[in-house]
């Protein structure tokens, strides 16, 4: 069945940027087939007239493991070392697939009313991850988790990669915007011979590769023991980042420059995942990468190490990231010390250098870049992220009258960097709108399914971490 849209504020790629015009978009089979600007001709009966709301691109996670929302809030309490190891393999050993398809259903729902269409999932049992983020009818990818030397799925990785291969040429999912891709756990614990593995599948069936890389010192150091390199200087040495597949690295606390090198800006996709980042190390060096000329997007990781699943909101902690150093430049401890004005001129100097040099990360075009086109574009099979004829549609429709978008003067830099979660009316995955458009958050909290989806996991969570953890 074809939807038409019409509205008078929808939000277009306009060369790097993007523009705000009238437009009318049809949409057939959960993609946009046309999108006419300014039309001339009167809209077709049954359209659906958006009015002056800004109708724009849902946005795309580039990076998350929604069944990890069970432990929201734990890392705080256990930072000591490596949550990965310490904390999150511990409970993930005791998980089946229906606690993982509960779990993620509830982070699913977090994703879709923070304006969320699509998510990147990388995470064990990656059947179960698909069916939950169906149950709850929101679209994305899942990477079901490869490891063969450590780590809770290190026994079933043949199964995974079967339900990957399965996965990959069924249409009923793609029909709903969901999908695969290859998803090798990390580089301490995927062996040399299933990395080969990978490449190949990947190579075969046209997926992308999504993977933890350089994401712990662990990982650097085992690295560096088993193979005398870095991570990324392994995966270049297995014809990992040689292959002709679009490839996501995942963390990048640990590349030198060396390995910044290696990469490509057209197949290689770096994902930072700040707020999480924070907490379970530092955030990684999005400055550095933007300097470069790397091609970048945003994840949320998890609940349990970011608090939010909210990609949107990952946008004002790159900005911070801007100037967040200068009050730890040595001349602002000279100026604490007593040293004078002259250390304060000095710090002027240092902001106005990261004014000049790092403005992409406060430049509100490539910060929507960042959460919409460049994660869209990454399956080949699944473009989303741009209202453009041939993507999936998923729109994301906003008040503009809502007080955190007065006097509406710039829309695009509040929704970057302001606080507009309130003005979220209503979200649409692969041509379904979801919620009551209006009463968007309220209509999907107090409904049956959420009701059943949260029961069920509070009850599987109560087994799987029994109070106080
Ligand atoms: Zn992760």
């Amino acid at each position: 069945m074809t939807t038409v849209l019409s509205g008078r504020r929808v939000v277009l790629p306009d060369g790097d940027g993007f523009v705000i015009r009238s437009a009318r978009l049809t949409i057939d089979h959960g993609r946009i087939l046309t999108v006419d600007v300014d039309p001339q001709t009167p809209d077709p009966p049954g359209t659906d007239d958006l009015g002056d709301a800004l109708l724009t691109p849902a946005f795309v996670d580039a990076h998350t493991h929604l069944a990890l929302v069970g432990l929201r809030g734990a890392v705080g309490a256990a930072t000591t070392g490596n949550v990965v190891e310490d904390l999150f393999f511990h409970v993930e050993r005791k998980m089946v697939a229906d606690d993982v398809r509960a779990l993620t259903r509830v982070g699913a729902y977090e994703a879709l009313l923070a304006g969320t269409a699509a998510v990147w999932d990388h995470y064990y049992f990656g059947r179960a991850v698909l069916d939950g983020l169906a149950d709850v009818g929101l679209a994305g990818v899942v990477a079901p988790a490869l490891q063969d030397l450590d780590g809770p799925g290190r026994d079933r990785w043949e199964a995974e990669l079967d339900t990957t291969v399965t996965a990959a040429h069924d249409a009923a999912l793609a029909s709903r915007g969901l999908g695969v891709c290859l998803g090798p756990h990390a580089t301490d614990t995927v062996s040399d011979a299933l990395w080969r593995t990978v490449v190949d599948a990947a190579s075969r069936h046209g997926l992308p590769i999504h993977t933890h890389v350089a994401q712990s010192l662990d990982e650097v150091r085992r690295i560096g023991g088993r193979a005398s390199t870095t991570p990324l200087g392994l995966l270049e040495r297995l014809g990992v980042l040689g292959a002709d597949v679009n490839l996501s690295l995942v963390h990048g606390l640990f590349h030198t420059d060396a390995d910044l090198d290696r990469l490509d800006p057209v197949r290689h996709m770096l994902v930072a995942c700040p707020s999480a980042q924070a907490w379970f190390d530092f955030p990684a060096p999005v400055a550095t990468w933007s300097r470069r000329g790397l091609r970048w997007a945003l994840g949320t990781d998890a609940s349990a190490t970011n608090d939010a699943q909210d990609v949107r909101s990952e946008l004002r902690a790159v900005a911070m990231l801007r100037t967040a150093h200068v009050a730890n430049d040595p001349a602002h401890g000279r100026w604490r010390s007593g040293a004078g004005i002259a250390e304060a001129e000095a710090l002027r100097a240092v902001r106005d250098r990261a004014h000049r040099e790092d403005a992409p990360l406060t430049d509100t075009a490539a910060a929507l870049h960042r959460v919409w086109t460049t994660p869209g574009a990454q399956h080949p099979g699944l473009p989303c992220g741009a209202i453009a004829p041939g993507h999936l549609a998923h729109l994301a429709l906003w008040d503009l009258e809502h007080p955190s978008f007065w006097p509406g003067r710039d829309p695009l830099r509040a929704l970057a960097f302001g606080q507009v979660g309130g003005a979220l009316q209503q979200v649409m995955v692969a041509g379904s709108w979801r919620g009551a458009r209006g009463d968007f958050a309220r209509s999907i909290t107090t409904s049956a399914a959420w009701r059943d989806a949260s029961r069920e996991a509070s009850s599987r969570l109560g087994r799987l971490l029994p109070l106080p953890w």
